[in-house]
C-alpha cells in the first residue's frame, strides 16, 4: 500500500468555507483521497490526538478550539505523502508560513492555522486508526 497521512480541516476552515479549496489543492496536486468524514472532537480525543502537546502552556486554547466546531477528517495517499502534504500546508507559525501554502495564503492566527497534518508515517497510522476504521477507508 502507498503511504497515507490524516489530515483535518480545522473548526475555523470548516466555518470559513474552505473545505472545497483546500480539498481541491491535494486533489489537483494529484494525491488520492481514501477516507473522508466530518465530526467534532471530543475532549479525549483532542488529548489523545495531541498527546505530544498535552502538557504545554498552549494546549487549553488548542483544546478550545479543536472543540469549537465541527472538523473534516481526511486519509491522502501519494508518494512522499508526508513531506509534501506538510508543504503544501506551511509552516505552523501564520507569519512564518510561505505565501502558496494553506496556512500563508489564509491563516492569520498559529492556533486558529486551517489545518493538521501528521508529521511522520509512524503518527500517520495512529492518526489514521484515531479517526477511521478500516473499513471507512478506500482500499
Ligand atoms: N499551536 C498553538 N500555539 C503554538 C504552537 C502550536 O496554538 O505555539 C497549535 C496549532 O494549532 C498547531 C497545533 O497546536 O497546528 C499543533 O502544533 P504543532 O507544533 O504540532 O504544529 P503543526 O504540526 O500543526 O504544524
Ligand atoms: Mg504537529
Amino acid at each position: 500500500m502507498a503511504d497515507r497521512t490524516l489530515l483535518f480541516v480545522k473548526p475555523d476552515g470548516v466555518k470559513r468555507g474552505l473545505v472545497g479549496e483546500i480539498i481541491g489543492r491535494f486533489e489537483r496536486k494529484g494525491l488520492r483521497l481514501v477516507g473522508l468524514k466530518m465530526l467534532t472532537f471530543t475532549q479525549e480525543l483532542a488529548r489523545k490526538h495531541y498527546e505530544e502537546h498535552v502538557s504545554k502552556p498552549f494546549y487549553p486554547g488548542l483544546e478550545e478550539f479543536v472543540l469549537s466546531g465541527p472538523i473534516v477528517a481526511m486519509v491522502w495517499e501519494g508518494d512522499d505523502i508526508i513531506e509534501l502534504t506538510r508543504t503544501m500546508m506551511g509552516k505552523t507559525k501564520h507569519t512564518d508560513a510561505a505565501p502558496g501554502t494553506i496556512r500563508g495564503d489564509f491563516a492569520f492566527s498559529t492556533t486558529e492555522n486551517l489545518i493538521h497534518g501528521s508529521d511522520s508515517l509512524e503518527r500517520a497510522k495512529i492518526e489514521i486508526a484515531n479517526f477511521f476504521k478500516p473499513g471507512e477507508l478506500a482500499a
